[in-house]
């Protein structure tokens, strides 16, 4: 007989996201805590307390409150010392110091949030793929435990191959002459899911190093070999279109890898949790209308961004203001306040104001994604991180890359050579090479032309992977499924 007592309400799942504390990592994160709010989970974002502090300073109290929506932030420590706001930290000290301190504090936060009893219980844990450890603190207490990790796919295959350099003897490096004598050139072609042609020079600049114990070497080759094949499935923001053979070949090694990407407004509208934002510094206000006064030549505008860590020197930012200058294009250049290497002094060189006559607008940081589904951007001089590049094909701009580091290589590689959505500008380029640079990614015929046509068709198939049917749309509610099905 049916009881006519109200039965409790099934628990929700419960779903911990740590991403690791970048920019970089921390914005498709929050793309996909949204996504899996708007699906019924009840979400806990997890923050450094450092970055908390930025963002509390960045976007006030707003950043952090959904209201009574079920979507809470949480902050663990990152085992750096506490150092101002301003002193952006350094990424290689902060990995060492995680992977130290980070086991103890989610385990400790996991029941603590248990033992609070004000939200159903954890279900679930997705960490960032550059903290595999944490897999291992779920797995021993009874949770299901995915990765996102937030590189491309070619990116992450590479790092997949790391121990097979090492074993075959690539890496590491002989001496310190390998980085000039050429054999940086050596073609890797051996590693299946590759574009062909290859080289060593094409694969995260972690393997350009002498050291047998390099941190950032032998991080890589733990999280590839142990800590992935541990999770119960990998989580990549990009789409089978795009990846088709990298995919491929990590799924050969790795079957429960779900592409969700572009993470972008389909799967995160700007409308949903508005105020809930990931921005570590507070972009100005001015971009999208001073875009707006350029809207008229649409695509002219010509915009420079080099992401959240890329660190130059006072001379190379004189030669890319000179080059700028000299281009001819409108340009939109944001240069972050910590950007310039011992440069607190730096500031734009004498005469260039005038040189530029109102043509550019330099600010120290934007909403990037705003400026580029901007219909007056035209290209993007771009370091290629993997966000970067993956919302430059979202919004269809095609790209002149100047990559830094990681696997920002790897990823200029394929956007030059295999999507065609991608220009190269020489490493050390002076103001001669940035000027002929953006000319021809600018201009109306000619290589640029060819980038910006690949860029628009490239921008189709990308909005079609996150729209219903598409197949990144179709990984995500697969991965949901899953998800939901493992709470405990
Ligand atoms: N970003 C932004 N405004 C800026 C610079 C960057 O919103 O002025 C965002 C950008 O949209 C991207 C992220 O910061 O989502 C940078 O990530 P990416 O992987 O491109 O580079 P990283 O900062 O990790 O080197």
């Amino acid at each position: 007989m049916a009881s006519s007592e109200p039965q409790p309400k099934p628990a929700k799942p419960h779903v911990l996201l740590i991403p690791y504390p970048a920019q970089g990592h921390v914005n498709p994160f929050l793309k996909l805590a949204k996504a899996l709010h708007a699906r019924g989970f009840h979400v806990t974002f997890v923050h450094t307390e450092y970055n908390h502090g930025r963002l509390l300073r960045a976007r006030g109290a707003a950043a952090f409150d959904a209201g009574d929506e079920g979507f809470r932030f949480e902050t663990i420590p990152d085992g750096l010392p506490l150092s101002d706001l301003d002193a952006t930290q350094d990424i290689w000290a902060l990995c060492k110091a995680t992977r130290r301190t980070g086991p103890a504090a989610v385990r400790g936060l996991v029941e603590r949030l248990n033992r609070a009893g004000d939200a159903p219980p954890v279900s679930c844990v997705v960490a960032d793929g550059a903290m595999g450890y944490v897999v291992h603190v779920a797995k021993e207490m009874g949770l299901p435990a995915y990765l996102f990790f937030t590189p491309s796919g070619c990116g992450f295959l590479a790092y997949l191959n790391f121990d097979q350099l090492v074993k075959r003897g690539y890496v590491p490096l002989k001496d310190e002459s390998c980085f000039t004598n050429g054999y940086l050139d050596t073609p890797v072609d051996w590693i299946a899911g590759m574009l062909p042609g290859a080289r060593l020079r094409d694969l995260p600049t972690f393997i350009r190093t002498t050291d047998p114990d390099d941190t950032m070497l032998t991080i890589n080759i733990k999280q590839c070999e142990l800590d992935s094949p541990a999770a119960d499935g990998i989580l990549l923001n990009t789409f089978d279109d795009l990846e088709r053979r990298a995919l491929g070949a990590i799924r050969a090694r790795l079957p429960n890898t779900f592409t969700v990407g572009p993470l972008g407004p389909e799967v995160a509208p700007p409308s949903y949790l508005p105020s809930l934002t990931s921005s570590l510094w507070r972009g100005d206000d001015r971009c999208v209308a001073w875009l707006d006064g350029h809207a008229e030549a649409a695509g002219s505008v010509v915009y420079v961004n080099f992401g959240s860590i890329t660190v130059v020197t006072g001379e190379q930012m004189d030669e890319f203001a000179w080059g700028l200058a000299a281009a001819g294009s409108p340009f939109l250049w944001v240069v972050r306040p910590d950007m310039v290497r011992d440069g607190g002094g730096w500031a734009l060189p004498e005469g260039f104001a005038e040189a530029v006559a109102g043509r550019g607008l330099t600010v120290g940081w934007c909403d990037q994604e705003a400026v580029l589904e901007h219909p007056a951007t035209g290209g993007f001089l771009s370091h290629c991180g993997w966000n970067s590049t993956l919302e430059s094909l979202r919004a269809g701009v095609p790209l002149l890359c100047w990559p830094f580091f990681s696997e920002q290589v790897t990823n200029c590689r394929y956007a030059c050579e295999e999507w065609g959505v991608g220009l190269e500008m020489p490493r050390e380029a002076g103001r001669e090479e940035v000027e002929a640079a953006v000319r021809e990614l600018m201009g109306a015929e000619g290589r640029g032309a060819a980038a910006r046509r690949k860029a628009a068709e490239w921008k189709e198939k990308a909005r079609a992977a996150v729209a219903p049917g598409g197949s990144s749309c179709a990984n995500l509610e697969r991965f949901v499924q899953e998800m939901a099905l493992a709470k405990c």
